[in-house]
């Protein structure tokens, strides 16, 4: 398709405003553009329908099925929208004074009251943007946590290596040294490993459960036990809490700290980049190191973003928590598990879990046999399943998974989906064994097919640039 620039006619352009009929005031010459700005002239058809196509180019929970693990790309019901976008919470001003804010107040602390029930913790901040930002907030908590009791020999945090890749950067953007553990042959913490890397360096360890094999650390009791023993804290990444929610709670299990991706959970739709919200919450006798905008006062006075955070992700939160209720809650995390262990069974038997045991919300299939056999990757099965409009899962993570597919159906899918997304695996295991160069090519029938993907990643061209421009980009090996 082409770009909105190159769509541009001349000349072309859509009269909505009637004439002016006030003098033009003059702008001071130092603040008048010497050439005028290269925008597209385009009617406004042409500019509807443009944005229309590009809509149709991309892949949303509101297409199709959209299994990404570890991610939650459930759907978010419509009325969580209409709740954000009521204009008593879009047009709020964050320095409008307390008695025109208080309804918002309600909002976060009804918010962060819920959601400390939910996770088991004493007071929550709203403050970070995403889970990579609770992370570094929650981690924050910890060191200052040492630091304030002149512990400062604590510099290593313990992350297993089936952790997500933030938890390690996390810790390392911190301060801290990073101690990788290995995981035992059943996906989860390995005991010994862990208590060898205990010790009185030990600042905490970072951990998720469940895993992101999906599996649930049954030792996990053992585990934060043996952390504080040692003088370290517990902290519990719940980017993705959809397994857990209203059935098992991290502040239970013996966690100091958490963050929770209220993008992934809580409703707010997410995957073109924003924005979220890393809640961070804690217990009590963390508290005083809490960003400024912590509710359940007695915060301290820090800051790592302006004022309340995204606002109206908390907004959205706060409605899909008051929609499900605390019955409703649990039975969600209840179905996302009993969908993705459905799934999980039918498609066993082709591609094979690489954990044969019960799954919670997610699980991960390891195709290094079938590619041994057949050639077949897990990134052309990926692309394969472009062509029958399903977005891939995660591919090649966990790291500690070869050739991995890691599958998060949600609750939020009907058994004819899972059964029909089954069958479409069922469907490329067979053909993958006789015709394994149209799996290589695929997909067949997408805008893009193959890009360069670490060029993508690097030097991604995110504006457009004019003929003389695109030749000195090129040039220089953009
Ligand atoms: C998504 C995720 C993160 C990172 O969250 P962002 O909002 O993308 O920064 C961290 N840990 C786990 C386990 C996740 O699934």
């Amino acid at each position: 398709m082409k770009l909105i620039f190159e769509k541009s006619v001349p000349g072309r352009h859509c009269d909505l405003l009637g004439k002016c009929d006030v003098a033009a005031a003059e702008l001071p010459q130092k603040y008048l553009r010497a050439t005028p700005p290269e925008l597209p002239e385009l009617s406004e058809v042409d500019v509807s329908r443009h944005y229309t196509e590009l809509n149709q180019h991309v892949h949303g929970v509101n297409c199709g099925f959209y299994p990404l693990g570890s991610c939650t790309m459930k759907y978010n019901p419509r009325v969580d929208e209409e709740m954000a976008a009521l204009p008593g919470f879009t047009a709020v001003h964050p320095l409008a004074p307390e008695a025109h804010t208080r309804g918002c107040r309600a909002v976060l602390d009804t918010a962060a009251q819920y959601l400390c029930e939910i996770s088991g913790m004493d007071a929550m901040t709203f403050q970070p943007a995403a889970g990579a930002h609770g992370e570094f907030t929650g981690v924050l908590l910890i060191k200052q946590y040492h630091d304030a009791r002149g512990d400062t020999a604590r510099r290593k945090i313990i992350v297993p290596d089936s952790a997500h890749g933030t938890n390690p950067a996390t810790a390392a953007m911190c301060g801290f040294e990073v101690v990788n553990i290995p995981s035992a042959p059943d996906g989860c913490v390995d005991l010994d490993a862990l208590k060898a890397a205990l010790g009185e360096d030990t600042a905490g360890l970072m951990l998720t459960n469940p895993n992101t094999v999906g599996i649930f650390d049954e030792n996990i009791l053992e585990i934060t036990k043996l952390v504080h023993e040692a003088g370290g804290l517990c902290y519990y990444d719940g980017a993705n809490l959809n397994a857990v929610m209203g059935v098992v709670r991290p502040g239970d299990m013996g966690f100091d700290c958490i963050h929770m991706n209220l993008h992934k959970t809580f409703a707010t739709p997410h995957g073109g980049g924003g924005p979220g919200a890393g809640a961070v919450g804690c217990k009590e006798f963390l508290k005083p190191y809490l960003p400024a905008s912590a509710l359940m006062d007695g915060a301290g006075k820090k800051q790592v973003r302006a004022f309340a955070g995204n606002f109206l992700v908390v907004v959205r939160a706060l409605t899909y928590l008051m929609t499900l209720g605390c019955e409703g809650v649990p039975e969600a995390a209840k179905n996302a598990v009993l969908n993705a262990n459905y799934l999980m069974q039918r498609v066993k038997g082709t591609f094979e879990p690489a954990f044969d045991r019960i799954c919670m919300h997610e699980f991960v299939l390891d195709l290094s046999e079938y590619k041994k056999e057949t050639g077949v990757s897990a990134l052309d099965v990926a692309k394969s399943l472009i062509d029958y409009g399903m977005h891939p899962p995660t591919m090649y993570f966990p790291l500690i998974v070869h050739e991995a597919l890691m599958l998060e159906p949600t609750e939020t899918e009907s058994k004819q989906t899972l059964d029909w997304a089954a069958d479409v695996f069922r469907k490329l295991y067979a053909l993958g064994k006789t015709d394994s160069e149209t799996m290589h090519a695929a997909p067949h029938h997408a805008q893009i097919g193959r890009p360069d993907e670490v060029k993508a990643a690097r030097n991604p061209i995110v504006r457009w640039y004019n003929d003389s421009e695109t030749e000195t980009v090129r040039g220089a090996g953009n």
